[in-house]
């Protein structure tokens, strides 16, 4: 647009105005999101005259070129260079910063990973590492079953490290998208950038290693990578599902390299570590810490036993169905919840839904139906929701009036033969019957 618009100007002034003013001017920055164009000269007086005299016609003249309307602003070269440099490299920190921190998920520091034993040795290195990176353990690689906390160790790891030292080049990656990136920058023409990012990084956290199993060119460029790193005294941290050794579509050179220093592995927790895990979160969660949480989470890891994820994620359920719910968290309440979870993992029919398919086909809420109203209208539901409860489910009858609001299986008893009899003999139920089975099938 430059010579478009040098074209204007020279048409509408006179040609010692051209020459003299213009031929020294330039373009310094266009600021596309405010329209503003910033324009530079060597020559302090052109600087004053253009402003006095050719605003209008610089401004039309820009207009009639792009199409649109700019503000303009003209300086000398120097003001520029004096007033960007460190307005640039604040630019730049702050969009570093923010890059860096989409890599990382605050909750996944060291304050929150419970030490037990099967974890402390991977903690004492992954500590050691964010704390002196390059010197402590080089390569530090930690390896433990899915959901055992490895992505939440090098996750701590980095956010240590940035804390310490912003200006450090923390790169987190999982394999996945290490591998998602390669094939892009192949494509698209930009292997120098994807070499830079990875092998200018100080500190490079490749998450989930064994996904490179059998994929031969990423696993070449992952060497060049930990190669160049590794030469320039830089942290390398990786994590697996196995440990090296184990790694067998992985190329032996990558393997070996892996095994050069220090390797830690995770094991699933024990009762105690489980209970202190969901303690941390009940503290985090602002709940309070009383014999009933406490036996509800027992509870919980009582059940879960191989997978922190999952045990989180019953946690969570039953604090989230207790807030849904506004009802207190207990024993009770916890069983109720998960039996829930339990059976809809199972592929089979959770006893919750059962509830509110009957709720929703008798214009009930569900919660009447765990009340003791005994009127026809919310009874003969509840009855009708116990006996599809015990024939689609596999809970035994005093769950089941547990179920509804903690009803003594004698009521359960009494809800099936009556409506068993009743489907027999009346045609009403069995048509609402059959109409609510057609039901819960299509949910299966
Ligand atoms: P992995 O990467 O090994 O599959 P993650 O690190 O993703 O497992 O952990 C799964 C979940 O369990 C995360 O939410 C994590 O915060 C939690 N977790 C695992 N171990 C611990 C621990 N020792 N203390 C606290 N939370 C943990
Ligand atoms: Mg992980």
């Amino acid at each position: 647009i430059w010579e478009q618009f040098l074209q204007f100007i020279k048409a509408n002034t006179t040609e010692v105005s051209y020459n003299t003013w213009f031929t020294s001017l330039s373009i310094y920055r266009i600021d596309e999101d405010v329209n503003i164009i910033y324009l530079a000269t060597k020559n302090d007086i052109a600087v004053n005259l253009i402003k006095k005299r050719y605003m209008h016609l610089i401004e039309q003249g820009f207009e009639n070129v792009t199409g649109q309307s700019y503000r303009v602003l003209v300086k000398l070269e120097e003001e520029y260079q004096e007033e960007s440099r460190p307005a640039l490299a604040a630019r730049k920190r702050i969009q570093k910063f923010e890059d860096t921190n989409k890599l990382f998920n605050p909750r996944l520091n060291f304050d929150n990973f419970v030490v037990g034993n099967n974890n402390k040795y991977a903690h004492a290195a992954a500590l050691a590492v964010a704390e002196s990176p390059a010197e402590a353990y080089n390569p530090l690689f930690i390896y433990g079953g899915s959901g055992l906390g490895k992505t939440h160790l090098m996750q701590a790891i980095g956010i240590h490290i940035i804390k310490n030292d912003p200006e450090s080049r923390v790169v987190y990656v999982s394999s996945e998208t290490f591998t998602n990136e390669l094939i892009k920058a192949i494509s698209e023409n930009k292997m120098r950038a994807f070499k830079n990012k990875y092998r200018k990084a100080d500190v490079l956290l490749i998450d989930d290693i064994q996904f490179l199993e059998n994929k031969d060119k990423t696993q070449e460029e992952f060497f060049h990578t930990f190669n160049a790193l590794y030469e320039d005294e830089k942290q390398i941290v990786i994590s697996s599902d196995r440990p090296p050794n184990q790694l067998v579509n992985l190329e032996e050179r990558l393997r070996t390299r892996f095994a050069w220093n220090l390797i830690a592995d995770i094991t699933p927790a024990d009762f105690e570590t489980r209970v202190a895990i969901l303690k941390k979160k009940a503290e985090n969660a602002q709940l309070e810490w009383d014999d009933d949480l406490y036996e509800v989470c027992c509870l919980i890891a009582e059940k879960f036993t191989d997978n922190i994820r999952e045990l989180e994620g019953a946690f969570n359920n039953i604090t989230g169905y207790s807030n849904l719910l506004d009802e207190h968290i207990d024993v009770a309440f916890a069983k109720r919840t998960l039996r829930n979870i339990i059976k809809d993992s199972d592929g089979g029919i959770a006893p919750e839904r059962i509830r509110s398919i009957v709720a929703k086909y008798y214009k009930i809420k569900v919660s009447d139906m765990d009340s003791t109203k005994r009127n026809k209208e919310i009874a003969y539901p509840r009855q009708v929701a116990m006996y599809l409860c015990r024939e689609n489910t596999e809970l035994s009858l005093p769950e089941i009036g547990e179920l509804f609001g903690g009803k003594h299986h004698s009521t359960v008893i009494h809800s099936v033969n009556k409506i068993t009899s009743q489907y027999d003999n009346d045609e009403e139920t069995r048509k609402d019957i059959d109409a609510l089975k057609k039901k819960i099938k299509e949910h299966r």
